[in-house]
């Protein structure tokens, strides 16, 4: 029991913790009903090469809209649904929404790219993950080639026999495979050349570090590039939110970038603007707002 002295502040804290339960409640109940309920949607967050600022493809980012809670960012629900495991079952929801997406722009008669659905822990642990996916490609009558997958550093380094096999298997079936937030889980550099994935992502830490730590900044980045690519990797900047990182990057020899100097998520009529018609390429990159 909380002390005569602190009894106020005791009071305030205990309200704090239940407000926060309470939210986590609500979360809950919301994720529970969202599918049935259609109350999940994807954006699609543009990736350009760095070389031309030509489209490279698209990042397919969860959203989940409530009729009371309002919408509801992914750092929210996602920590959530993973501890519960609901993260499963909506993952597989995204897997089949990316590929009806990638369908209708086609039905519009657009040229599509490319898109990356991400994988955190709870999904990976599956071990009929990549079976399951494999259906749902399928009975979306979709190729895998159309479709890759991005999992984190951290997930990728917690198990790194496993994590490894599991990706040869995503990319002897056809699909591609990125590393996400690449640098913030403090792996050795070494690991990388077990997974042999074809994209790494450079978390938006170091993006930032390119405009407050100047030198050291772009000596960091500078080498992630230059090991990745002496690894046959191709390396994406994430959250390039300036002018000044962009120019950066692209001095590094960044394959491509990602970020909302270059394009925020996009509903996907929005997205549709930058897909070219077959024959007349992608559209370029522009300033894209929502
Ligand atoms: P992520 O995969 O690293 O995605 C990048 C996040 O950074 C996205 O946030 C994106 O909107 C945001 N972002 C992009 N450009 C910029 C920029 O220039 N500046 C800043 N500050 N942020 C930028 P979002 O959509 O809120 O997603 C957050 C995280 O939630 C994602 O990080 C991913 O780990 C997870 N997530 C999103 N959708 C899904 C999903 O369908 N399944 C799973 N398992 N996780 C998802
Ligand atoms: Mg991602
Ligand atoms: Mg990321
Ligand atoms: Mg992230």
């Amino acid at each position: 029991a909380a002390k005569r002295a602190g009894r106020g502040t005791s009071r305030f804290f205990e309200s704090d913790m239940n407000e926060a339960a309470n939210r986590t409640l609500l979360i809950q109940q919301a994720l529970h009903e969202a599918l049935d309920k259609g109350y999940f949607s994807l954006r699609f967050q543009p990736k350009f090469y760095g070389r031309d600022g030509a489209l490279s493809g698209a990042e397919a980012l969860l959203r989940l809209n409530h009729p009371t809670l309002g919408q509801l960012s992914p750092v929210e629900f996602i920590s959530i649904a993973e501890r519960n495991g609901q993260i499963v079952p909506i993952g597989y929801w995204v897997v089949g929404e990316a590929c009806r997406q990638i369908r209708r722009w086609e039905a519009a008669g657009l040229t599509t790219t490319k898109v990356a659905i991400n994988l955190s822990p709870r999904q990976l642990a599956q071990p009929d993950l990549l079976a399951t996916i494999q259906d749902i490609v399928r009975a979306e009558r979709m190729g895998p080639e159309r479709i890759m997958f991005e999992i984190t550093e951290t997930a990728a380094m917690h198990d790194v026999r496993r994590m490894a096999e599991m990706v040869h298997a995503f990319q002897k079936s056809g699909f591609e495979v990125a590393i996400d937030d690449f640098g913030t889980g403090y792996s050795s550099l070494a690991y990388l050349q077990r997974f042999r994935v074809r994209q790494l992502k450079i978390d938006r830490f170091f993006v930032d570090g390119l405009d407050t730590h100047d030198n050291e900044g772009a000596a960091i980045v500078s080498a992630i590039i230059d090991l990745a690519h002496s690894l046959g990797m191709n390396v994406v900047a994430e959250g390039v939110e300036t002018v000044s990182q962009r120019e950066k990057l692209e001095a590094l020899r960044c394959d491509q970038l990602q970020g909302y100097l270059l394009g925020v998520p996009l509903e996907p009529d929005a997205f549709a603007a930058l897909l070219g018609k077959p024959g007349e390429g992608a559209r370029h990159a522009a300033p894209v707002s929502a």
